[in-house]
Parts: C-alpha cells; sequence; structure tokens
C-alpha cells in the first residue's frame, strides 16, 4: 500500500526479522484513515478470498465491483488493485472516519503497512527477511513509543497466514519477473493465471465440471480438500499453473500425472 504522492519516503535501510521498529497505529492520532486514501493496493489472491466472503459475493462479483485490472510491471501478468471511490481524496471504499470497516479481513498490504517487503524484486532476501519502512510525512505512528521487532509486527498484523497461502503465488511473480524479455505469455495462459489468481468460484467450477479431473491421476484426499477449503483450491490451481508454464515436459511431476485411459 502507497500514497501515491509522498512516494519519497521509502527508508533505505534494509531490515531483518529481528530489526526493531518503533510505530504504533490507532485511533486518535491527526493521520488517522489519511493512509487509506490515494493509495494504490495490489490484491493477491487469498485478499479476495478473505474479501469476497467477507462481504459475501461472488468472486465475480467483487471483481466488478471492487477491482481495476493492471498489468504487472515488468511481468506482463494481469493483476487486479483495489478500486478506490470517485471522492476527491480517492478513499479506499473500506475507510470511514472511525477506521477500516472490513478491518479483520484487511489486504495483505494493508497489514505491512508502513512495513514494505522485498519479496517481488528478490525471493533469497526475503527468505532471509529483508524488510524496509515506508516513512510517509503524515504518518504520526512512528512518533509513538511502541517498540517491537518485526517479526512481532508480523505476528500482530497476522500476515503470516497471508504469506503462505500467497506463497506460491508471489513465486510465480518473482519467476515470470525473471524472464527475458521477449519470453512472452500466451493470451490463454495469461487468462489462466488470472482465474486462478482472482477468480475462486470459476476455477472450482473449471475443476469439477470440466474433463480435468479425467485427466489427471489426483491423490483422492487431495480431491476432497480442494472441494472444500477455498484456500487448498488457491494453493492447488497454483501448483498447477507452474506445471502448465514452465513444467509441462516434465513428466515425472507427481503432484500431476497423466491419467492412464
Ligand atoms: S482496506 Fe481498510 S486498511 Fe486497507 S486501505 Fe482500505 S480502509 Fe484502509
Ligand atoms: S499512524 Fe500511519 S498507518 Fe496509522 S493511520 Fe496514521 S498514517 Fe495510517
Amino acid at each position: 500500500m502507497e500514497n501515491k504522492e509522498d512516494l519519497a519516503k521509502i527508508s533505505p535501510v534494509q531490515l531483518d526479522a529481528k530489526s526493531s521498529l518503533q510505530f504504533k497505529c490507532h485511533e486518535g492520532l491527526n493521520c488517522f484513515t489519511k493512509c487509506c486514501r490515494g493509495i494504490n493496493i495490489i490484491l493477491t489472491p487469498y485478499d479476495i478470498i478473505r474479501l469476497k466472503n467477507r462481504l459475501q459475493l461472488t468472486s465475480d462479483q467483487f471483481l466488478a465491483i471492487y477491482t481495476k485490472p493492471e498489468l504487472l510491471e515488468k511481468t506482463d501478468l494481469p493483476v487486479v488493485t483495489l478500486k478506490l471511490s470517485d471522492d476527491k481524496q480517492k478513499s479506499c471504499p473500506f475507510v470511514r472516519d472511525t477506521g477500516c470497516i472490513i478491518y479483520e479481513d484487511r489486504p495483505t498490504a494493508c497489514r505491512y503497512y508502513p512495513v514494505g517487503v522485498a519479496t517481488l524484486s528478490n525471493k533469497e532476501d526475503y527468505k532471509d527477511g529483508f524488510y524496509f519502512l515506508i516513512n510517509e510525512s503524515h504518518c504520526e505512528g512512528f512518533k509513538e513509543d511502541k517498540i517491537q521487532t518485526i517479526t512481532e509486527w508480523r505476528k500482530g498484523q497476522g500476515v503470516d497466514i497471508h504469506d503462505e497461502i500467497n506463497e506460491g503465488w508471489t513465486e510465480l511473480l518473482v519467476k515470470k519477473r525473471s524472464f527475458p524479455k521477449n519470453i512472452k505469455l500466451t493470451d490463454q495462459s495469461k487468462k489462466m493465471f488470472f482465474m486462478i489468481s482472482y477468480n475462486i468460484d470459476k476455477f472450482k467450477e473449471f475443476v469439477f465440471n470440466s474433463s480435468f479431473l479425467e485427466r489427471y491421476a489426483i491423490d483422492s484426499a487431495v480431491i476432497e480438500d480442494i472441494k472444500s477449503d477455498e484456500k487448498a483450491l488457491l494453493q492447488f490451481g497454483i501448483k498447477w499453473l507452474v506445471h502448465i508454464l514452465f513444467n509441462k515436459d516434465k513428466k515425472d511431476d507427481p503432484e500431476f500425472k497423466v491419467a492412464s485411459a
């Protein structure tokens, strides 16, 4: 989550999981909810699952009402960002003067803010805990006296489950980003990427109402799991996406063995 008008405040200092963060955000600060306006939030697949369920919408409805399509820089992959309201401040649709009305299900970017993570630029660094601070001038949270480690901050914000479920997706973006520019994905592959990443309802229909389960010898426990759990279905979908995009010539992929006739 970043405020487009305040980009220059990214701290060049690299932090790791044990680094200290002096910060506290709470109602009562003059800046309260300022960071929820004029922002650019890329939504992750798990964000969409949580938000559409919270709002009791289908994936299609959520995408139509609350998102805007974009191409992710250096990957040529279609992603979605949160569509802002058309008020003067370009507010997030979920912000009120009293705070965020979907706080328990807020997107990953909102949870991390004001901590940035170098996930998309260098996976190895991320594994070693490469973080940085986004210190915007309006943000008064840095003047508060609460001190915690980045690990404690992550725990308090509930980002671990988001990162765990989105892990395969994030790795896929990193992998695609490292491709030479002249290697392009087909439109069909991009459509598949979009469906699995953002439209879990449609992907479920695809898996269970097409010849998909006849083509692959998928373990029956996995089938039960993905039938009842959208998180498991998403993670399964991303693995399959990696299989068809990067490993389809690998005949010994244990998870996606072609079913014998
Ligand atoms: S989702 Fe909530 S926390 Fe995130 S920008 Fe909107 S109001 Fe703020
Ligand atoms: S302290 Fe920072 S993160 Fe919290 S409301 Fe203010 S601007 Fe937003």
